[in-house]
Parts: structure tokens; C-alpha cells; sequence
């Protein structure tokens, strides 16, 4: 007797549900996109317990009528691809006609649509991937509603995560669709309350606004770019404005917001040089191509693409992003040129000049002893030589200003915390006002405190004197990241916090420290526990003795 069996349909449902229904944001993400694909302008989302209970999305999209709201939860069926052409110039977001019989093999689904100006709508229920009822509806547009994901796969419930991180995931989900697409409004409600909304828009620019706030577009660069069946639109970090963390990086090929490889690449190298370690670029990158050169049938999520010209594509991010990255930075320099200070080509004025000074002999028989005032010189903007005991230091002084800052916030000790004259209001996500709303005693222990304004705008009322000038919006932004990630082995929640916030405290102002500055730097980073390492485990300083420097040159 045949050992293989060809398994029944709902079997075969719940295997594929495997793939595309992960956890209650994949449920949001699939049904956003197919009311996109319905040609609707207005996207409602309503969750309840995470989505975990229930998840609806309401559009007023073109709607279905009764045979096709019967034959949407089979599989494989789908209206939007009719043939093998059409797999390579997909104009959709589906094609696979995957996602309805996934969702409803693992959910009660709850089906109600309508076509516009027909009375022929219909309601349907189905629990498991059966039909359980049927009744005529007039309604305009589609509504789905998913209730209690996995009740019939208990091994995969039992990998869902606490009611907020799960919701955490479906703003992450909503976030991207709507920033996919701005000119479809978008509102999401959760637990019976307004959480986000946002109106039509008139651009990316303008959406990315109302997600994250004004604040937010202050520190990106826009690049509008086309060449021959490719167009480009980006904001992007300036070369100042990174984060700890990948969470604000977004990229859309033909409005579907994928992953890839190739795209961030691209962005990264366009910062090198600029980009500190343990940084991260943000961006928000829309690719426009050909939909022949692309494909998207590369995973049944359809977040993964594979690009016919590659390489061609790297190159053209790439050289769109540096040239928008250097014009912004060549800016920056001239003003810094202005800057008082000694960078490595005034130093070396100075050094040429008949009245020098500034040469300092190391003496191998007599050690220069501690001075407050030594002779010192920027390499670039960041390194400090600075000759001393026995030898040459060099000190990353960021590196080293973080090291300081860190110790004093966790250490509660030299904060200067003072209240604001003018408290400072920053519109945040909704997703981070929430995080920081929420651990809001830890920030008070660094001497930040933080009231709920409503709608996700947070009212700054006093601030740590070390985060004077700092810009607040990242500020927040980045330790509301790092509470969502939580406790790292070997760190407490407080310590990944503090080092976040002494990393913006430390790099605000790009300046130049005088001699008196560096002095005290000096001084402080002696005093903290560790000072050869920063919070992030980089150098602080290398110290290159006399006896280093003669190996080096081969003498010894
Ligand atoms: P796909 O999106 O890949 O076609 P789905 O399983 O997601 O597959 O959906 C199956 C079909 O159901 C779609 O092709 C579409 O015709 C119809 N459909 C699904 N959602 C909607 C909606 N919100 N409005 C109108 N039609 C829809
Ligand atoms: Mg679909």
C-alpha cells in the first residue's frame, strides 16, 4: 500500500497559515494590503488584547460580491494575477491567494462586503476554514474581522507574546503600510481607543510627519532622484542624526515595504567615514522600478525581493545618498571651519609659523609630569593627541565624554538636573510615547522628567545639565527603544538606558574642546571605574609609550 498521502485542503490551509499568519500583526499586515489592493482610501484597523482577541480592518475599497466573497477564502484564489506573464509585472501587493484561507484556518473569521450602489453584499462566518453562516448585507467596502488567532493551534499560541509586545508589533506592522501609503488615510484603534490617525496626505514627507512628528524631519535629507525606469525618493539621516538602533529604517520597492539587503547596503556605505560605530542611519527609501525587473514571489510574505539589476541599483542608492550626505556635511564643515579651536591644518599653521610654541619635548630621562595645560591636536573631529607621561594618547573624545556621562547617570552623581523655563513639547510615535510614558520613573532617576501631553506629544520638564542643547527627539526615541528591547544579558534595563542617553549627550555638539575642556575630560575620565572603554565597550584612549613608538619604527 502507497505510504504517501496528498493531505486534505484544511491541513494543507494550516501549513501555509505556518508562513503567512506568524502572529496577530501578520494578520493586520495582510488584510491592510489587500484593502490597498481594493483601491480604498480609507483603512480602518481595530485590535483588541494585542490582536490576539480580535483584530478587524474595515476599508471602503471596491468590496466583493457574493461569489467572490465565497471563493476568497480558498486557496489559491486570488483576482489579481490571471496568468504565468503576469507573476513577473505584479502591480498588486498579493498574487499568491494566500492569505484569507491562512487567516481563516487559524481564526473566527467574520466577513462582511459590498459593492457600491449594489444591495448584493453579504455577510459571512467561518471558524476553522468553514463556512458557518451566510446572510445578505448591504455595505459598501469589505470588513474582516479575525477573532481568537491560533484557537485551534495551541502550539503556536504558546509562542505569543505578552498583549503589548504583540501590539507593539501591529503599530510596527500599521506603521509601515501607512507610511507605504500616504494618500490613503489610516486609522488604528486599539482596545476601544484612538491610538493613530493620520489624514491623507500630500507626500512621504507629510506622513512621516504625522507618524513620528515634526522633530523628527529635522534631522533627514530629502533625495528625489530618477534615471532610466528607476526613481528614487528618500529621507534619510544627515550626517549627524543616527540612532542605536536599526528600528527607523524603511524600505519600500513599488509602495511594498520589504527587506533587503542590497538597498541598506547601499545606505550604509553613503555614511562611511561618518557613521560612528554601533550607529545606525535612519531612512525611509521608496524605489520605483520596472515590475519586470523585479520579483516578489520570493516568499510567501512577499518581504523579500530579488532584483534583476542588482548592482545597478546598489550603485544608484549609493551615489544618490553619499551626494545628498556630502553637500549636507560640506555645509556643516564650513561652519565649523568658522569654529574656534585648533583643528589639524591650524595647528599646523601655527607649527609652521616663525613664532611656534606649541612643540613639546617628551623627555625619555624625565617624564613629563601631569599638567593641566597640555599640548594637544584634533585629528579631524574626533581624536585628541595629546603628549603626556612617557608618551603620546590618543583619545576618542566622544568615547571618552560618554564614559563620563554614563557613570554619572548611573550613578546618580553630578546631574545638574534642572528644571526647564520653558518645558519642551515633542511629538513622538505613538509606539515610543507609550514606552517612555510607561517608564517614566526610570527616566526621572537620570533627572529627565516627562508628562503625558495627549496625543502622543510628551511635555519635557526638567533635564540632566549633561543633556542641555541634546536633541531631545532622539534622545527619547532611542531609550524608548531600548526599554522595548529590555534586559540584555549581563546589563539591567537602567544600565541600556543610561548608555543610550549618554551617547546623545555626548555627541550634540560636535565641537571642539579648548584646552581648559579637555583638561576637565581628562580629569573625569581618570575618576570613572572603566575609563578605557565606553558604555558600548569601544576605546576611549590608546596610549602609545616611547617604547611602543621605537618598536614601531623598528629601532628596538
Ligand atoms: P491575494 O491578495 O493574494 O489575491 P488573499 O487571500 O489576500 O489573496 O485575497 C483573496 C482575494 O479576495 C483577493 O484577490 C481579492 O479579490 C479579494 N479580497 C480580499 N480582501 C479584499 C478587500 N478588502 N476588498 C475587496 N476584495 C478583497
Ligand atoms: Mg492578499
Amino acid at each position: 500500500m502507497a505510504t504517501i498521502k496528498v493531505l486534505p485542503p484544511a491541513l494543507r490551509n494550516k501549513i501555509s497559515a505556518g508562513e503567512v499568519v506568524e502572529r496577530p500583526a501578520s494578520v493586520v499586515k495582510e488584510l491592510i494590503e489587500n484593502s490597498v489592493d481594493a483601491g480604498a482610501t480609507d483603512i480602518r484597523i481595530e485590535v483588541s488584547h494585542g490582536g490576539k482577541q480580535m483584530i478587524r480592518v474595515s476599508d471602503n475599497g471596491r468590496g466583493m460580491q457574493k461569489e467572490d466573497a465565497l471563493l476568497c477564502f480558498e486557496r489559491h484564489a486570488t483576482s489579481k494575477l490571471v496568468d504565468e506573464t503576469g507573476l513577473f509585472d505584479i502591480r498588486t501587493l498579493g498574487f499568491r491567494g494566500e492569505a484569507l484561507p491562512s487567516i481563516a484556518s487559524v481564526s473566527r473569521v467574520k466577513l462582511v462586503t459590498g459593492i457600491k450602489g449594489s444591495s448584493a453584499g453579504v455577510s459571512l462566518e467561518i471558524a476553522g476554514g468553514e463556512v458557518k453562516g451566510i446572510k445578505d448585507s448591504s455595505f459598501a467596502g469589505t470588513s474582516i474581522t479575525a477573532s481568537d488567532i491560533f484557537f485551534n493551534t495551541p502550539a503556536r499560541k504558546k509562542f505569543l507574546k505578552r498583549d503589548s509586545t504583540e501590539l507593539f508589533h501591529i503599530m510596527d506592522a500599521f506603521t509601515k503600510e501607512a507610511v507605504a501609503r500616504h494618500e490613503i488615510s489610516f486609522s488604528l484603534f486599539t482596545d476601544g481607543r484612538e491610538a493613530m490617525v493620520f489624514p491623507k496626505a500630500s507626500g512621504p514627507r507629510e506622513r512621516i510627519l504625522q507618524v513620528f512628528g515634526p522633530e523628527f524631519l529635522d534631522g533627514l535629507i530629502e533625495i528625489g532622484a530618477d534615471e532610466d525606469h528607476m526613481r528614487l525618493t528618500a529621507l534619510i539621516s544627515n550626517g549627524s542624526n543616527f540612532r542605536k538602533s536599526r528600528s527607523h529604517q524603511f524600505v519600500f520597492v513599488n509602495t511594498r515595504p520589504v527587506r533587503d539587503q542590497t538597498v541598506s547596503s547601499a545606505l550604509y556605505k553613503a555614511y562611511e567615514g561618518i557613521l560612528p560605530g554601533g550607529s545606525h542611519p535612519v531612512f525611509f527609501l521608496f524605489l520605483e522600478l520596472d515590475p519586470g525587473k523585479v520579483d516578489f514571489n520570493v516568499h510567501p510574505t512577499k518581504r523579500e525581493v530579488r532584483f534583476e539589476e542588482k548592482e545597478r541599483i546598489y550603485r544608484f542608492i549609493y551615489g544618490r545618498a553619499r551626494e545628498a550626505v556630502r553637500g549636507e556635511r560640506s555645509r556643516y564643515a564650513a561652519h565649523f571651519a568658522q569654529m574656534p579651536g585648533m583643528t589639524v591644518q591650524a595647528t599646523q599653521d601655527r607649527l609652521s609659523s616663525p613664532s611656534a610654541s606649541a612643540v613639546t619635548l617628551v623627555s625619555e630621562n624625565e617624564p613629563l609630569p601631569y599638567r593641566p595645560v597640555l599640548p594637544f591636536i584634533y585629528l579631524g573631529e574626533t581624536f585628541v593627541a595629546v603628549s603626556g607621561v612617557g608618551g603620546l594618547t590618543v583619545i576618542d573624545h566622544h568615547a571618552a565624554h560618554e564614559r563620563i556621562l554614563y557613570e554619572k547617570f548611573l550613578r546618580r552623581i553630578d546631574l545638574g538636573s534642572y528644571q526647564l523655563l520653558f518645558p519642551a513639547q515633542i511629538k513622538l510615535s505613538h509606539k515610543e510615547s507609550r514606552l517612555i510614558l510607561e517608564n517614566r520613573d526610570l527616566l526621572s532617576d537620570f533627572g529627565i522628567e516627562v508628562d503625558d501631553f495627549g496625543h502622543d506629544v510628551l511635555t519635557i520638564r526638567a533635564l540632566p545639565s549633561a543633556l542641555e542643547g541634546a536633541d531631545l527627539r532622539s534622545v527619547l526615541s532611542d531609550a524608548a527603544e531600548a526599554m522595548l528591547e529590555g534586559v540584555r544579558p549581563g546589563r539591567s534595563l537602567k544600565e541600556t538606558i543610561a548608555a543610550r542617553i549618554a551617547c546623545h549627550s555626548s555627541v550634540r555638539g560636535r565641537e571642539i574642546l579648548n584646552q581648559e575642556e579637555l583638561s576637565r575630560l581628562l580629569s573625569d575620565l581618570e575618576k570613572t571605574e572603566h575609563p578605557d572603554q565606553c558604555p558600548h565597550g569601544r576605546p576611549t584612549r590608546l596610549f602609545f609609550s616611547l617604547d611602543d613608538l621605537k618598536k614601531m619604527f623598528k629601532r628596538k
